[in-house]
């Protein structure tokens, strides 16, 4: 069988190939990218086996990807890339990445530094342990405002009250998955990709460990104040659908409110007689029902322009370019001697 061969059967079934896939989606990270992969590597080397580091280029503007070509020629035999065709966003970019690792076990990791490498022994050894899923847990978040602690805090609150499948709190993308695991998460068909959900979703034996998250080590966050509220309002309307149901009820509410209203206004106008009064009732009960009327309508299209983008049943990324770790140098000599 000739090298080009092995390559293309390697992509054709992912099935294990080594023992583990690190994979990193990476959107203009051009400031921290090289300590990032000296530190990776280095927590990695130890590891037996055989490993893969899957860098998947998130259409960055820097010069990100130059860099990641660079790491790649110094050392093929470990790193594999992908580059998406555009930025499809973080949760596009970790499903390129599942879908195109081949190790045992999968870790997703940010390129950032506020996921520590080093961690990785630790995670490993848990999933030798026998754990699908090592979540990784934050005791603490450094170099975050209280107001995005505060507002974590209150969307996982929110999700867990309306979902099924409960999502750990301050767990986030961090975690090893196990090769079953990850072929779960690939069926998945969905196009609007809650990992959070997804991988509370799949369930399977679950492990925790906690870690303390460190600040970004250079660069800046890509999630300003608004998209983290799209994503808040992506993840309810992807796991729940008690939004429709509570505008049912507060419609409901509202209808058997003014029922009864109706009855006090009729007795008392039979009583005392009609007269024009009450214009500031009336002016609050017709804000009041249009402002409902407004939310329950909102909240229907949240989730019917949902049901549209899935029905358009699109790829979740495209790639651009797509070139694996050679592998064969991490291989124990004792095995690639028979495979010859
Ligand atoms: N990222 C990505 N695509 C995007 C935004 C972010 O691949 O559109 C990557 C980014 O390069 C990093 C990880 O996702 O490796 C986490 O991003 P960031 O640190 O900005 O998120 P935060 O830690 O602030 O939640
Ligand atoms: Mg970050």
């Amino acid at each position: 069988m000739n090298p080009q061969n092995i390559q293309t059967l390697a992509i054709a079934s992912p099935a294990a190939t080594c023992a583990l896939s690190v994979i990193v989606p990476v959107y203009n990270e051009e400031d921290v990218l090289p300590i990032f992969h000296a530190r990776l590597t280095s927590a990695l080397a130890g590891l037996a086996g055989g490993w893969e580091v899957v860098y998947v280029n998130d259409g960055s503007k820097d010069s990100s990807l130059g860099i990641l070509k660079a790491m790649q020629l110094a050392a093929p035999a470990v790193v594999s890339l992908a580059s998406l065709s555009r930025n499809f966003g973080k949760e596009a970019a970790m499903s390129a990445g599942l879908q195109l690792a081949r190790g045992s076990a999968v870790i997703l990791i940010d390129a950032d530094l506020q996921d520590p490498p080093e961690l990785i022994p630790q995670m490993v050894q848990a999933w030798h342990e026998g754990a699908d899923m090592v979540n990784m847990r934050r005791r603490s978040r450094q170099g975050e405002t209280w107001f995005k602690k505060a507002s974590a805090h209150g969307f996982y609150r929110a999700i867990n009250w309306l979902s099924e499948v409960p999502i750990p709190e301050d767990v986030g993308d961090f975690r090893l998955l196990s090769r079953r695991a990850v072929q779960a998460l690939n069926q998945l068909p969905e196009s609007s990709r809650f990992m959070k959900g997804l991988f509370a979703w799949i369930g399977y034996r679950q492990m925790t460990i906690e870690y303390d998250r460190h600040a970004r080590a250079a660069g800046e966050t890509k999630w300003p104040y608004f998209k983290l509220l799209n994503f808040a309002i992506e993840g309810i309307t992807s796991f729940s659908v008690v939004p429709l149901r509570l505008a049912s009820y507060a419609g409901f509410i509202t209808a058997l409110g003014s029922f009864l209203y109706a009855l006090v206004f009729l007795v008392k106008t039979m009583i005392f007689g009609d007269s024009v009064k009450g214009f500031p009732t009336l002016i609050v009960t017709i804000l009041l029902m249009g402002g409902l009327q407004l939310m329950a309508t909102g909240i229907i299209g949240e989730y019917l322009g949902k049901l549209f983008m899935e029905s358009k049943r699109r790829p979740l990324y495209l790639l651009d370019e797509y070139q694996p770790a050679a592998l064969a140098a991490t291989v124990p000599t004792n095995q690639t001697a028979t495979s010859a």
